[in-house]
Parts: structure tokens; sequence; C-alpha cells
């Protein structure tokens, strides 16, 4: 498995002193593999060979893998529709609890994707996992994942081990890549150590972005940016620019441009909410376009 070593140094450790916490959450920005790697340790624990976080061909390793083992439960989102497909409204939690409480031969794991969702979305399952976590089962281990553990109830969080994920090195991100026969066409630190980061910068051109950051050609810039309603690819493209004058300000110190730097860093911060998204795309244009005065002005 690729990345995250100081985490999977930290769950071996845990399990071999027989330290295992009950509850885990995993938290760190999106798209750095916290989901991977928590079924990479959930296969480990349940393997009769402790093979964590490494190939292994067990029949109960295989079973992990395909989705079809007993002890091993994943509630995740599927084809961006959380809610609605999910089953982890409250019957899916009740019946989590039920089966966190029976006592397990062996090791019982609960991994669930986006917990910040579901505190968000349902109130009453959030208070059952609250629950189910208060009063768990014999060698049951929970494993809550988010981006937003601001957003996860507080008594949740405080039944939990908190275990913060980096994003990935630009080594390990091409690595992932490669496994996944991604070749990409634009320089890996944009990608902020995000393989999602990634797959969205495939989907717009960055080459063409950045050819087009300068005054002279806002115009076509300005085009680019106000089309882009779809907020992944804007996130992508707002973290390429950021980068881009980055660069210029490590060069120039200008003090404009940081103050420009920190209004993106709060741009990217509200596209994590609900946000207006033409406010924002016309807001962004207007600061982008005296930023890029400034830039022509450094040159
Ligand atoms: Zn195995």
């Amino acid at each position: 498995m690729t990345g995250h070593k100081k985490q999977q140094i930290f769950f071996r450790q845990a399990f071999k002193s027989e330290q295992l916490s009950h509850a885990y959450m995993l938290t760190g920005q999106e798209g750095i593999g916290k989901k991977i790697f928590a079924k990479a340790f959930a296969k480990g624990l349940l393997c009769p060979h402790e093979r964590f976080f490494e190939q292994c061909d067990c029949p109960s390793c295989k079973q992990a893998e395909n989705g079809s083992h007993p002890d091993f439960h994943v509630y995740e989102e599927k084809d961006g529709k959380w809610e609605e497909k999910s089953n982890l409204k409250i019957e899916g939690i009740r019946q989590i609890s039920e089966n966190a409480a029976m006592s397990a031969k062996g090791w019982r794991i609960f991994i669930i994707d986006n917990v910040h969702i579901l505190c968000l979305a349902d109130a009453g399952a959030a208070s059952a996992l609250l629950k189910t976590i208060e009063e768990p089962g014999i060698n049951t281990v929970f494993l809550l994942i988010t981006h937003r553990p601001d957003k996860v109830l507080s008594t949740i969080q405080s039944r939990c081990v908190n275990v913060f994920f980096d994003p990935l090195h630009d080594s390990e991100l091409a690595s992932v890549l490669k496994s996944k026969r991604v070749e990409p066409d634009f320089p890996l630190p944009y990608a902020a150590g995000s393989v999602s980061t990634a797959l969205t910068l495939l989907d717009i051109d960055v080459q063409g972005l950045l050819s087009s950051l300068n005054y002279k050609n806002f115009d076509k810039l300005g085009m680019q940016i106000l089309a882009m309603s779809d907020k992944n690819k804007f996130t992508a493209a707002v973290s390429v620019i950021q980068s881009w004058f980055l660069s210029i300000y490590k060069r120039t110190l200008n003090p404009e441009i940081a103050v420009f730097l920190q209004y993106t860093g709060a741009v990217l911060k509200n596209l994590t909410y609900n946000v207006n998204m033409q406010l924002l795309l016309l807001d962004f244009y207007i600061k982008l376009t005296n930023s890029l005065a400034l830039a022509e002005a450094e040159k």
C-alpha cells in the first residue's frame, strides 16, 4: 500500500500491543487514500496471517477484497449519491448496533465513509451511531472517515481516537496514478497530494489555463472561469491558480499577492460548503483580474 507509513506503523503497533481502540476517526483532506487505508487495515485484522497493508491471497483476504467477508462492513457513497443510495439511515445504524453487540469469535470491522454527511443528514442515525460506539461489541472496531471533522458530532469525536492523514507526497501520488494507468498532463504539485484532485485536473485543460494566466488574456480566462459550474472542476482550477500565484509571491513577496493567496484559500474552504456558485465565480473572476494586473506589473 502506497503512502501513510506513519499511520501504518501506528495501527500495526496498536494491534501487536493489544491496544486497539474500538473506534477511530480517520481525518485529512479528500482523495488522499483514507478509505483505501481503512480497508487495507481491516483486511489485515481479519487475515489469519496478520498481513497488514500488503498483498495476501488467503481466503479471508480475498473475501475482504471482494466485499463478501461476513465480519467486514463498509458503508460508503455510491455514484456520488450517499444519502439516497446508502443504507446508512437509522435502520442501517440499528443493524450495525445489533451486529456490533453480538460477541464475535474474531474481529468485526465497520467502516463508515463520509461520517460528517451522516451527522448533517440524519440526527437520529447519528445518535444511534453514538450509542453503538459507546457500547461496542467484543472485538469490534469502527473506522469513521471524514474530511470535515468539524461537522461530526463532538460526542462522536470524543469517543474516537483521531488519526490524521497528510496529503500524499508527489512521488506517492505518481505511483498511485501509475497503478491506475493514469498519465497526468500537468505538473504533479498542482494536485496538492490528492488523487481525486489529480483526476479532476485531467478533466480540465491545465496547460490552457496556465497559458491564459496573464492580464492580456483575461477575457479568455474569464470565460473559462465563469463557465465552470462544476464545483470539483472549479476547485481544481482554483488550486492551479493558487499554485501559480504562490510561485510569483515567492519571487516577489508582494503583499497584495499574499492577500489574493489568502483569498484563494478561503475560496477553497468555501467550496466544501454549500455556496452560491454564480456569486463565487463572479467574485473570484473580479479578484483574479485585479491580481493578474499586479502579477503583470511584477514581471
Ligand atoms: Zn490474508
